[in-house]
């Protein structure tokens, strides 16, 4: 990326740059401004969604097995270009070089293989109690992505919506548009069609408002915070466009008493500090045995002091700093404020590090806090771990379950048997035993129930969320 470099929109093949305000894009390990955007006003997303509504009916009328093709010929892209865009997202956001490899750079090649496979296996059209069933693609769609997982996010959408004969108009995080720019410039040179995936850059304010209030638009997939996804539906409810939305979590990690303790523990605080807790499915609760409390607290330690913090771009780096100062004045704030409610440091400070560059804030897991605090029922997006101590696997099960959220939990167990029974009982979209990783599973269902949003990404359900059913006899 070119040092102070703007990230165009892109519409039909174009690149432009809006002519509203200069959004800076700021690297939060080095603090310095590594490029910026400009706010595409109502006149480009006008424009974006011309475009898409032009292209809708060739691009529906491409076969399939061609549209797939290109999924994969776009897999290839970015595997070329992985480390370049892994990079890319460390300047951003300063995930670290090792995960921004693995999660932005591999999973949304296997992602975009996956779907194209999935797409091929897809039952367009069935014959149900004497009529035929099809599904037909929904129409033009925006896609509204965060700055956390941003170019996993970005190819979840799109490849679903693309490969369902769906045109697109995405609107990526403000705080990650280099990262999109290089994602559909790999969709172009694997021969996508122009218009058929068009990018806006911008605010949510301002750009994603507008696009999402367009009429025209078949379905909106949103993936961000639980304030803006109420605006984002209730601003497509006017046209009574259909959303999915993809919102927060505070999913538990269950520890049962005959788990392996130390490949639990250590774990569950992994999925919880990965990214620096930057993750929707983030196991920031960790349900643990009253009885073994002790024991735990000692492991929880040990992991904590084992984060290797420093520069994104080291590889060896395990704990990256904050995406930004805001994110970690945020995250600071909340467990300050979990502390003067009585809870107890387990591990880390709850506060900046000092003296380090960046927006660093080192693990830290707080104990004792009532079921009511703040930091027990809120997302706080950052590596901030509460434990919650339980009595019997009823209790277990009552303290997972109770969140407003539902997108996903980990459950430990010494056999498959007993963390199924307990997987049976949890409200969440995902249940992963014994350290399955979401990532080995890029056909499986995403998403959550409650304020965790509604609808599903990827594989076959995340195809047939880009699809309306027409019914012929
Ligand atoms: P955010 O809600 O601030 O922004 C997300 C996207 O929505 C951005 O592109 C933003 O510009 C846009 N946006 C904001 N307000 C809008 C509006 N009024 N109209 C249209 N667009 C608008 O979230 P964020 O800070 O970028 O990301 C973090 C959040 O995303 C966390 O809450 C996290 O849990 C959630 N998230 C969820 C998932 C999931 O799959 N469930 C995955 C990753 C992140």
């Amino acid at each position: 990326m070119a040092e102070q470099a703007t990230a165009p929109s892109i519409i039909d093949g174009h690149r432009m740059v809006g002519a509203g305000e200069r959004i800076d894009v700021v690297n939060p390990y080095s603090d310095s401004i590594i490029g910026g955007t400009a706010e595409a006003g109502a006149d480009i997303v006008a424009r974006a969604m011309r475009a898409a509504t032009s292209a809708s009916a060739a691009w529906s009328d491409v076969p399939v097995a061609d549209r797939a093709a290109i999924l994969d010929r776009t897999a290839q892209q970015l595997e070329d270009n992985g480390p370049a865009i892994a990079a890319t997202v460390t300047d951003e956001m300063g995930m670290p070089i090792t995960l921004a490899l693995a999660t932005q750079s591999d999973l949304p090649v296997r992602v975009l293989r996956a779907t194209a496979q999935a797409a091929r296996d897809f039952e367009w059209s069935r014959h149900v109690d004497g009529h035929r069933l099809d599904h037909m693609p929904a129409g033009v769609v925006a896609a509204v992505t965060p700055w956390n997982m941003p170019v996993h996010q970005i190819i979840a959408k799109v490849s679903a919506a693309l490969v369902a004969g769906c045109t697109v108009v995405l609107k990526p995080s403000e705080a990650t548009p280099f990262d999109a720019v290089e994602v559909v410039e790999a969709f172009e040179a694997a021969g996508l069609p122009s218009g058929v995936l068009n990018l806006v850059q911008g605010t949510g304010a301002v750009t994603g408002s507008a696009l999402v209030s367009s009429p025209g638009l078949a379905h909106v997939s949103f993936t961000g915070s639980v304030v803006a996804g109420r605006v984002v539906s209730g601003l497509a409810a006017h046209n009574l466009t259909r959303c999915t939305l993809e919102l927060g979590g505070k999913s538990p990690a269950v520890i049962l008493p005959d788990a392996d303790l130390d490949v639990a523990v250590a774990g569950a605080l992994k999925s919880a500090l990965v990214n620096s807790g930057q993750a929707c499915n983030a196991t920031s609760r960790m349900v643990i045995p009253a009885e073994l409390a002790g024991e735990i607290e000692d492991v929880i330690r040990r992991c904590a002091e084992s984060f290797v913090v420093g520069d994104p771009h080291d590889p060896s780096t395990t704990l990256g700093p904050l995406a930004s100062s805001r994110q970690l004045d945020r995250v600071v704030g909340y467990a300050q404020a979990a502390l003067g409610e009585g809870g107890r440091l387990v591990a880390g400070t709850g506060k900046p590090e000092p003296g380090s560059p960046g927006c660093f804030m080192a693990p830290t897991v707080i104990a004792d806090l009532p079921a009511t605090a703040r930091a027990v029922r809120e997302e706080i997006f950052g590596p901030v771990t509460v434990l919650q101590t339980y009595r019997s696997t009823e209790e277990a099960v009552a303290l997972a379950n109770d969140s407003d959220f539902g997108l996903s939990a980990e459950v430990w167990a010494g056999s498959r048997p007993a963390a199924e029974a307990v997987a049976a009982r949890l409200n969440v979209g995902q249940v992963k035993i014994n350290g399955a990783r979401t990532r080995e599973h890029p056909t499986a269902p995403f998403g959550g129930v409650k304020n965790s949003g509604y609808g599903r990404e990827l594989g076959s359900a995340g195809i047939a969320e880009f699809t309306e059913i027409r019914a012929v006899f």
